[in-house]
C-alpha cells in the first residue's frame, strides 16, 4: 500500500512525500494522500536523508562490553574467538537483530557488515526491514569455520543474492594480513568476474603497515593495487596509516574509504585517519561505527559527531570537516557505492523524521544541530522501503528481540 507523509519540514518548508513500491513517488509541498494511501502525519518534524554505517560486524552486540579495555591481542585470544567458536547462526541472528534495533533507533537504515553466518545475518536484515552488504569473513587459519574459504565465497555471494532487494553481497577477505596472496588474488577475480564488491580492512594499525613492508616490500595499498584489488568495487575500513602515495592511489582508482573514528579511539591505533589529505586527492569517503566490540555502540549519529572532532582536533583547525561535510559523509553522499541515496523522486523511499522540538534543537540550523548538538533520541521515525520501521521511538517486537539476543549473549560469554 503506498505510504503519504504529510506535514513534514524539509529545508525550512513544508513538504509532503508519497512513497509507492518503496520508491519516492512524489516530494514537495502540494503532495497530498490518494485514496487507498496509509498516511502519517509528521506533524512539523524534519525530514532527513538516513544514514549509511559503511563498517561493521553487527552481530557483535552479543559481546559488547565483555572485555573492554583489553590489549588487541589478549581481547581476541582471550574472549573474542573463543566466544565466536560458540556462536550458532541463530545466535549470530539474533545479535544482528538487536544490531539493527540499535542503529535503526539512532537513523541509520543500510549498513556494511562482515561477520561469520552471513546467510543469518541476511535473514535479520530482511526481518528487521532496513538494507545491508553482508559476507562472511574470508581468513585462513588453521581451523577456520566453513564457509572462511575464498572458494566458497561465489557460491555464498549467489545465495545471498537470491533473498531479496535489501540485502546484497560482498567479498570480505579480513584484510591483506590474514588472507594469503592467492587467495586475495581468486577473491579479485570473482568480484571483476561477477561484479560483486570487497569489502576489508586496510591499514588500520602502523604495525600492519610495516609487517606489509617487510612481507611484499611495499605499504598495503600498493599491495592491494598489485593483486587487484583497488577498484570501484573496493570498501576499505579504517585507512588510518595510509601515506600521501596510498592515497592518490585509493582516488586514481575509485576506491572508498570508510573511517571508523570510534573504534580507532578505543583501540588506541595512534593516528587518525588523514581526512583532509584523502579529501584533496579525491578519495571517496563514508563513516563507519566498527563492531559494538571496539566501539561500543552502532550509533553513527553520535560517531558523526567524533568524526568532525577528532578531525578538527588533528588538523588544529576548526574548518576541518564543517558540520555539512559531515552529514554528507554520513549519509553516504560522499561515498556512492555504499548506496546511500538523496531524497527525490525515483530515489528508494527511505528517510528520518527528527524532533525538533528539543532543548538542544530548539535555537540554530538543523544540520548544525544534528552534527553538533542532538542525539539519536532526536530520531522520531525511521521508513525504509516506504515501510515504518519505527514511530514515535516504537519498534515492532523490540522486546523479543532483546530478550533474545540478551540469552544467546549470556550463553556465548559463559
Ligand atoms: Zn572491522
Amino acid at each position: 500500500m503506498p505510504l503519504t507523509v504529510t506535514d513534514a519540514v524539509l529545508d525550512g518548508a513544508p513538504v509532503g512525500v508519497r512513497a509507492v513500491d518503496g520508491v519516492i513517488g512524489a516530494i514537495g509541498p502540494d503532495v497530498r494522500p490518494e485514496p487507498g494511501d496509509a498516511t502519517l502525519d509528521a506533524n512539523g518534524l524534519a525530514l532527513t536523508p538516513p544514514l549509511v554505517n559503511g563498517h561493521t560486524h553487527a552481530a557483535m552486540t552479543l559481546f559488547r562490553g565483555w572485555g573492554d579495555d583489553l590489549p588487541l591481542m589478549q581481547w581476541l585470544e582471550q574472549r573474542i574467538w573463543p566466544a565466536e567458536a560458540r556462536l550458532s547462526g541463530d545466535d549470530v541472528y539474533w545479535g544482528t537483530r538487536l544490531a539493527c534495533l540499535e542503529m535503526i533507533r539512532s537513523g541509520t537504515v543500510r549498513f556494511w557488515d562482515m561477520y561469520w553466518h552471513q546467510l543469518d545475518v541476511a535473514r535479520a536484515v530482511l526481518d528487521s526491514g532496513v538494507r545491508a552488504v553482508v559476507g562472511q569473513p574470508i581468513l585462513e587459519f588453521e581451523g577456520a569455520p566453513d564457509g572462511a574459504r575464498p572458494e566458497d565465497a561465489a557460491e555464498g555471494i549467489a545465495k545471498l543474492g537470491e533473498l531479496g532487494a535489501r540485502v546484497h553481497g560482498a567479498l570480505t577477505p579480513h584484510a591483506h594480513y590474514s588472507v594469503t596472496e592467492s587467495s586475495l588474488q581468486l577473491i579479485a577475480e570473482i568480484s571483476r568476474t561477477q561484479q560483486v564488491p570487497v569489502h576489508t580492512h586496510l591499514s588500520e594499525t602502523g604495525q600492519e603497515v610495516q609487517d606489509c613492508i617487510d612481507a611484499h616490500g611495499c605499504r598495503p595499498a600498493h599491495y592491494l593495487d598489485r593483486l587487484g584489488l583497488l577498484n570501484e568495487r573496493s570498501v576499505l575500513a579504517h585507512g588510518v596509516w595510509l601515506d600521501d602515495e596510498e592515497l592518490e592511489l585509493i582516488a586514481e582508482r575509485g576506491a572508498t574509504i570508510v573511517t571508523n573514528p570510534v573504534s580507532n579511539m578505543k583501540l588506541a591505533v595512534g593516528g587518525a585517519f588523514r581526512y583532509p589529505r584523502a579529501r584533496t586527492a579525491g578519495v571517496a569517503v563514508g563513516l563507519g561505527t566498527d563492531g559494538a566490540g571496539s566501539n561500543n555502540a552502532l550509533d553513527l549519529l553520535a560517531d558523526m559527531k567524533v568524526f568532525a572532532l577528532l578531525q578538527k582536533h588533528t588538523a588544529v583547525d576548526p574548518s576541518t570537516v564543517p558540520a555539512a561535510e559531515a552529514w554528507a559523509i554520513a549519509t553516504g553522499e560522499h561515498a556512492p557505492v555504499l548506496g546511500g541515496r538523496p531524497l527525490g523522486v525515483g530515489e528508494p523511499a527511505d528517510f528520518l523524521l527528527v524532533e525538533t522540538s528539543g532543548v538542544e534543537m530548539t535555537c540554530g540550523p538543523l544540520l548544525e544541530s544534528l552534527v553538533y548538538a542532538t542525539s539519536s533520541a532526536s530520531v522520531d521515525t525511521v521508513v525504509v522501503d516506504g515501510r515504518v520501521l519505527m514511530r514515535h521511538r516504537q519498534i515492532e517486537g523490540e522486546a523479543e528481540v532483546r530478550a533474545r539476543a540478551l540469552e544467546a549473549s549470556r550463553r556465548v560469554c559463559a
